[in-house]
């Protein structure tokens, strides 16, 4: 195996590039980009990516192998080591950059005259397993995101986002207890008693609003807040998207979701666990 070359940083890489590492990284078999295809077949791989390593643990860059095997134009039905890019489906192989092993395997659908790429092969297979901290968290919920998952690995985008609206609809009530038990943590009694006021029977789109409204300031990452984008979700006529627009919306708050859930529980773990230590620290020994 030989590294190509070095990884320019990611703001000196073509759109195509950083396009066809999202396709790779993010998205399901058989989801559909549209990209300026580039001339040769060196140009329309991006040199690193960002992968889950089940050696390391953990999410690692890869990097490309070079060679020729990785360059099979397979568009004529036979191999042929094809510089130019023609359309057809190619591979690329990439290895973790620390334990040099675990490769993923690509086959990519080029295709030159619709503009667009697709993914036709991954292995290992993308991922549409939850873990087990999480599958206890979401609870009841943990079904419908789940079939979402599962309707993403197919690229089937609008029936991902109809599973996804009934996770958030199960969810909300829990979201607002969370925040609610936050804000007494905080002191924030006025919080506190909004957030639990709105909770049961009211209407879902104003529990969904008073939950991106009364967000603990530790869910907002670069000004965006995933509960208000989870709550513009709701608004959005997913029957009118093309499925390609639905897996990237899927896609989007399906990790949105699981953020919420992940941060707002661990916060209020390790604020438990830190005070527990405290009382412990502070009783007298005997
Ligand atoms: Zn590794």
């Amino acid at each position: 195996m030989r590294i190509p070359r070095s990884p320019k940083p990611s703001d000196e890489q073509p759109d195509s590039l950083i396009t066809v590492r999202q396709l790779l990284e993010k998205s399901p078999l058989y989801a559909t980009k549209e990209l300026s295809i580039p001339h040769r077949i060196e140009d329309a791989w991006p040199y690193t990516l960002e992968l889950p390593c089940s050696v390391c643990g953990k999410s690692r860059p890869f990097s490309r192998s070079s060679g020729n095997e990785e360059h099979r134009f397979i568009g004529a039905g036979v191999n042929v080591s094809a510089p130019r890019l023609s359309t057809g489906i190619y591979d690329a192989t990439y290895h973790c950059g620390d334990c040099h092993s675990n490769p993923y395997r690509f086959s990519v659908h080029f295709d030159c005259e619709e503009a667009a790429i697709q993914k036709v092969g991954q292995w290992p297979r993308w991922d549409i397993d939850i873990d087990p901290t999480l599958k206890k968290r979401l609870g009841d919920a943990e079904l419908f995101y789940r079939s979402a998952r599962i309707m993403l690995a197919e690229s089937f985008g609008i029936g991902a986002c109809a599973y996804l609206r009934r996770a958030l609809e199960d969810l909300v009530d829990p979201i607002l207890n969370l925040e609610a038990d936050i804000a007494d943590e905080l002191g924030e009694a006025d919080d506190a008693t909004a957030l639990r006021k709105v909770q049961g029977a009211q209407p879902f789109d104003e529990k969904a609003r008073e939950a991106y409204r009364r967000a603990p300031a530790d869910l907002v990452v670069d000004g965006r807040n995933p509960l208000k984008e989870l709550h513009k979700f709701l608004s959005v006529a997913v029957h009118k998207l093309s499925e390609e627009q639905a897996v990237d919306l899927a896609q989007e708050h399906s990790n949105d979701l699981k953020f919420v859930i992940t941060r707002l529980h661990t916060w209020m773990e390790e604020r438990r666990e830190f005070r527990d230590s405290m009382q412990q620290a502070r009783r007298p020994t005997t």
